[in-house]
């Protein structure tokens, strides 16, 4: 478990309590609330300029410190509570434990750009990035502190996970105070354009439950005119979603039998398609989803399917093939989804 200053009983807390003599340092730091933290000067030094430099200034007379009338150490006052100096001096001593709690990493990171820590702010940018349990549970915040902290790359992944996040369901939180609104308008602004992107996936129909997937997506080209640069697999996908959701001839496919089938004019081709309401029912589900939430999981964990499935019990045919029909198209337009995300520009 990581350290925390609240379950310590010791004052001052391990492994800062230590006198010179047991090694536990040639200098003290105090806190703005009087703690007292024995440290190692050339520890400090190494990890930070701002400490190095104050180390050579002299300290005023007066601020020395008897511990036992045989070693007088100098002190320095920070303006740090004893909690954030805590957990900085933890990230900077072979001998402390630093806390990965984002709590912990949240209080301590100004403290850590403030005394230029370049080391440790890299080793917390990374844990982040690669940690991803942060970025996943609480997306927004951790957008948040990558943009205050100048974490690109951190920012990008959160931004990305806050698209599960519908922007009616978003709450405030208090990392949110420290970036500018032109930071927060970038964000909302990015869910807008993964929104708008995701929906050329489609075409809408004047028949509110006939929207249609758009057959010249992801790749932009038609299925006969692939070319070999695409891997089969992906020829293979783009050929089963036009056959199966987009057929173009009556009975030309899976099923003919279906008693509800929609005959729709392509707007784009002028084509007739014909396919099973459920199909286009479910179609419309998807994208409705994807107006909330415009990311690949959302297909892939699509709720809501069994009034689908149920609808396509009614015809014979599509009664054995319909779950995996469903299964395989969430599967691909997964994937389809997730492309068309990539080609928006973040910040
Ligand atoms: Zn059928």
């Amino acid at each position: 478990m990581p350290p925390n200053m609240d379950d310590i009983s010791e004052t001052p807390a391990p492994p800062f309590n230590k006198k010179p003599y047991d090694t536990g340092g040639d200098v003290i730091l105090r806190s703005s609330d009087g703690e007292e933290f024995h440290v190692h000067r050339t520890l400090l030094s190494l990890a930070s300029p701002v400490f190095e430099t104050m180390f050579t200034l002299p300290q005023p007379e007066g601020n020395g410190i008897s511990s036992d009338n045989t070693h007088e150490l100098a002190s320095v006052a920070l303006s740090e509570g004893r909690k954030a100096l805590y957990q900085l001096l933890l990230w900077c001593d072979p001998r402390g434990v630093p806390s990965y709690d984002l709590d912990d990493i949240e209080h301590v990171l100004p403290s850590v750009a403030k005394y230029e820590m370049s080391a440790v702010l890299q080793c917390i940018r990374v844990y982040l990035v690669q940690g991803k349990e942060y970025v996943e549970k609480e997306p927004v915040r951790v957008y948040a502190i990558a943009i205050r902290h100048g974490f690109q790359d951190l920012a990008r992944i959160a931004a990305k996970e806050t698209l599960h996040v519908p922007l009616d369901k978003r709450q405030q939180c208090p990392a949110l105070y420290h970036i500018s609104g032109m930071a927060l308008y970038h964000l909302y602004a990015y869910f807008m354009a993964c929104r708008d992107i995701v929906q050329t996936l489609f075409i809408p129909t004047q028949d509110p439950y006939a929207d249609i997937l758009c057959p010249l997506s992801p790749l932009d080209v038609k299925v006969d005119q692939f070319s070999p640069i695409y891997p089969l697999h992906e020829k293979r996908e783009a050929e089963f979603i036009h056959n199966v959701w987009l057929r173009q001839k009556r009975g030309s496919s899976s099923c003919s039998k279906c008693k509800s089938i929609s005959e729709l004019i392509h707007p784009q081709s002028d084509k007739v398609i014909y396919n099973a309401e459920w199909r286009l029912e479910y179609l419309r589900a998807v994208m409705s989803e994807l107006k909330n939430i415009p990311r690949g999981r959302t297909v892939s964990n699509m709720t809501g399917i069994i009034p689908h499935l149920t609808k396509a019990v009614g015809c014979p045919e599509c009664r054995a093939t319909a779950g995996g029909q469903i299964f395989l198209f969430n599967k691909i337009f997964a994937h389809w989804v997730d492309k068309k995300i990539d080609e928006v520009c973040t910040f």
